[in-house]
This record gives structure tokens, sequence and C-alpha cells, in this order.
């Protein structure tokens, strides 16, 4: 039985960008009846909750200040894997890192994978993330055939695609019920490789021209934008397809783990743990533009447009290959800014964007591209058209000016008919957030949250700063 409150459980809690934080009481359940408990004594106490899986969104969607954190990581067993059917029952707590790990020697492979392997499914399912197959797979919340959750009044509801509160818990960033246990159908695999095409890319006009060309064909793209490219230069970038392929063996080695494992080490030699310390120097405008224009060139010189094969996880994961390298962001931290944009339009809207950022002396040190397709999800942040995300280094001094700029991006985005994602968001004002989700999925949100979560129970910080936590109203 979980006890009330007690300041030995306070902890301090951050975003993953760092820049947003709070003070908490850590509550890490291993069963639904101590999800229960925590809920009951959130009713009994008048405190609010907010949901936790591994702190992989950026900005303030997983912290609430002085509230009781429900960290569901530690509900992370396996119950069955069904060769048939393809599908994984589990509890939520459980990541993709030990989805892939327990799956691989059986031929699968999770449908949608995100940048780092981190990420729980009750996270990933809170947030409906995306991978770099989203314009052929959609969010993940796609591959779900069942899911327990238990509401903030403790009772559990089974869901399965046909019932309306499955494509609104799915989204909904923990605002409407503890999401407990999962069931996902795996994506079967022939090989544990990946034939991979790199292409370096001179300007916008080539980038989205190939995107288009092998939208169709590909079953992964990314591309990368080097932000401090001007004039012709702009948007030039490098981009990767890749396809899966096929072995001859039964059993082919690339299936087993251990052969997927990332590098403990750079060049073979230089331990990883330590590689951001030396990114630390180089983490400004004059280290980053130099860096970005090194990676542009080397992918003109080295290796262009020649297919190559690379395992799964080395391709899926290429951010898990330095440890802790947010850390070479601090002491600010850093921000998330990604923006969903119709595909009439993106080709001007993120030209835009980035121009302002040179304009304002702000340019986004990484700048990623992915294609995407509309799904039907309530907080859905999919269109028929592109993202963009950018990571922002923020300081002291610069904080005032950065969020400026992503107001004025924002702007872009709304007047184009594009959305938000709310793992990546720590800028956005509830008016941007209203424009961009619908007045009709804005008010089914209230709606369910009345009826399902009269108290407010459920909370963020993000939820109280975009105006989604009716407590917030009474005050
Ligand atoms: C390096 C990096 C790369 C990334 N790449 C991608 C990418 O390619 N694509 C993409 O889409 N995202 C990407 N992300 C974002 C990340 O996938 C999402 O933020 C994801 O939600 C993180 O999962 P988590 O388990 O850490 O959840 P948290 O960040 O802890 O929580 C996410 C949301 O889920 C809610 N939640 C937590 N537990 C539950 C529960 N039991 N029931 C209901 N809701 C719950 C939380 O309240 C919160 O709103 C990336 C993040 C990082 C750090």
């Amino acid at each position: 039985m979980i006890r009330a409150t007690s300041p030995s459980r306070m902890v301090r809690a951050t975003g993953f960008g760092m820049t947003e934080g709070g003070d908490v009481y850590l509550y890490r359940p291993t069963n639904v009846q101590e999800v229960k408990d925590i809920l009951q004594m959130a009713r009994e106490t008048g405190r609010q909750v907010v949901l936790r899986g591994s702190g992989r969104s950026y900005g303030d969607a997983n912290i609430a200040r002085e509230c009781l954190m429900l960290d569901i990581s530690r509900m992370n067993q396996i119950y069955s894997i069904n060769k048939q059917s393809a599908e994984v029952d589990c509890q939520a707590g459980v990541t993709i890192e030990q989805l892939w790990r327990s799956t691989l020697e059986d031929g699968f492979w999770p449908p949608i994978v995100s940048g780092t392997m981190a990420p729980t499914l009750a996270g990933a399912l809170g947030m409906n993330i995306h991978g770099k197959n989203a314009y052929v797979a959609g969010p993940i919340g796609e591959h779900v055939t069942e899911l327990d959750v238990v509401l903030p009044n403790g009772d559990v509801r089974t869901l399965k695609p046909e019932n309306p509160l499955f494509h609104a818990v799915i989204s909904s960033a923990g605002l409407l019920g503890v999401i407990t246990r999962v069931r996902l159908k795996m994506k079967r695999i022939k090989s544990g490789d990946l034939r991979v095409l790199p292409l370096s890319v001179p300007d916008w006009a080539g980038q989205f021209k190939i995107f288009e060309d092998l939208e169709h064909d590909a079953d992964y793209m990314v591309t990368w934008i080097d932000c401090f490219g001007r004039g012709k230069h702009a948007g030039r970038g490098v981009f990767h397809a890749a396809w899966y392929t096929q072995e001859n063996e039964e059993f082919p080695s690339t299936l087993r783990p251990e052969n997927q494992d990332l590098p403990d080490t750079i060049l073979g030699f230089f331990p990883k743990s330590v590689v951001w310390r030396f990114l630390k120097p180089l983490n400004n405008r004059f280290g980053m533009r130099a860096l970005n224009a090194a990676k542009h060139h080397a992918s003109r010189l080295l290796g262009n447009g020649k297919q190559h094969p690379q395992g799964l996880v080395g391709f899926s994961f290429l951010l898990d290959y330095v440890p802790n390298w947010r850390n070479a962001y601090l002491p600010g931290g850093f921000i998330q800014y990604q923006s969903f944009v119709p595909k009439e339009h993106a080709p001007r809207v993120f030209a835009e964007q980035v121009r302002l950022q040179q304009e304002a002396k702000l340019e986004s040190f990484l700048g990623v591209m992915k294609r995407h397709k509309p799904d039907p999800f309530l907080f859905s942040h999919g269109v028929d058209g592109y993202s963009l995300a950018l990571d922002f280094k923020v300081t002291r001094k610069n904080r005032e000016k950065l969020w400026q700029l992503a107001h004025a991006m924002n702007d872009l985005v709304v007047a184009a008919g594009g959305k938000f994602y709310l793992a990546k968001d720590s800028t956005l004002r509830p008016a941007d957030f209203q424009a961009t989700i619908g007045s009709e999925n804005l008010a089914r949100y209230f709606d369910l949250k009345a009826e399902l979560d009269p108290e407010s129970i459920l909370t963020s910080s993000l939820a109280k700063r975009l105006g989604l936590d009716p407590r917030e109203f009474s005050k």
C-alpha cells in the first residue's frame, strides 16, 4: 500500500532539455493496484499527478511542480510475444530498447522507433511518437491493438482501436489516464541490416525533391539540414533513405542483439562516455557553424550516393551514439522546436524559419527534416507534409530573444495550417496550440477531461502553460 506524501520522496525532475524543472514527490509503482493507490492519494490530499516514462520529452510535458510524479518505468514486464500475430503484450513501462532486444531474434522490430531507444511505451503513446517511416507507418498508436488505462477515479478500461477513447488516450500527453498495459503489433523482418543510401544535398529545393522522388519506395527517410547555410547554400545537408533487406540464411547473425549493439568507442579507441566533454567547447555558434560545414563537405566527398548495409540499431538510434551528449548544453540546457507543415507550404515556411534564425544570430545547431502523413488521434501532430526539428542552446542571455524567435516561427506555422508536437515543445502559447489543434478537438478534450478527470488530477507544467488543466481556471 502506498502511503501519503512525505518530504523524503521529493526529487528534482527536469525535461530532457533541462530548461524546465521542479520538485516532485516521486512514486514508481510496480503494479496496477499501486497506480490506483497513487491516484487515490492524490484525490484525498488534493494534489495533482504528473505521469512520467523515461523523461525523454524535451520540454515540460513530464514534469509539474509540487505534484506527485507517477513514474511508470518499473512496470516493465513483457508478458508474451505471439509469433503468429506478431504482437507483444507488455506492461507500459517497457522501453523501446527492451522491446527490440527481446524480439529481434524472432525476426521482429518495433513498428515505430524514435531517435533514442530510451522511451517507454507509455511515454511513446502519451505523445504518439513517429519515426523515420512516419510517411508510410504513421505514429505508434496506429500499431497498438489493445491497451489498458487506469482512469483518474481508479477504474481500469481495456481499449481497442474501435473504442473512441482509444484515439484520445493515445496522444493526450498523459492528461486523460494512466496507460499500464500495451499490445503492440511488431514489424516482421528478415534481416537486422538495412540498405542505406546517403545523398549530399545542395539546397532546399534538392531536399524536397529527393523526399518526393523516394516517398513511394524507401522504407525510411530523414535528412539533416545545416541551419548555417545561406543564400544558394540554404537548406543544404545530407539525406538518408533506407530499405529493409532479406538475408538467405534462416537465422542471420544480424538478428542477434549482441551484433546490433552500438560501439563503446569512437574511431575504435575513444571512449564514448567522455565525448560530450569534447563537444562542450564546440557547442557555440562558431564551433557549430564549423562542424555543420565540415559535415556537409564530408558528405559530398565521402560515400555520396553509395549504398551500404547498416544495422537497424545504428541507423535508428543515431542520438544514442554519444551518451550524455545533452550535458554539452549545460548550464542552460536546450530546447527542441519541431513544427509540422503541409507539403505545399513547407519549403517556404522552413526556409523562412531558418532565415529568421540567421537574422537573430540564433541558428539551430542541429536541423532534421522528416516526411509525415495525417492520423486520427486527438492531439495529432501528423500532416500530409514535413516536419523540421531544431535544437537551440539556451543561455540566461539569449532566452528572451530565443522565445521571441520561436513565437515568430510559430506564427508562420499557424498561418500555413501546420501543427506542433508536444514532446518537443517549450515555447508554444495557448493560442498557438488552440489554432493548430482545432476547436473541435479541443472541445472534445475538455469534454473527456470533465467526464474522466473532473478534479483534474492529471496535469503537467505543459498542461498548465497551454491552458489544458481546468484546475488552473478556478485559481
Ligand atoms: C534524443 C531524442 C530523440 C528523439 N527522437 C524522437 C523521434 O524521432 N520521434 C518522436 O516522435 N519523438 C522523439 N523523441 C521524443 C520522445 O520519443 C518522446 O518524448 C517520448 O514521449 C518519450 O517517452 P518517455 O518514456 O521518455 O516519456 P516522458 O517524456 O517521460 O513522457 C511523455 C508523455 O507521456 C506521458 N506519460 C508518461 N507515462 C504515461 C502513462 N503511463 N500513461 C499515459 N501517459 C503517460 C507523460 O505525462 C508525458 O506527457 C526523442 C527524444 C530524445 C531525447
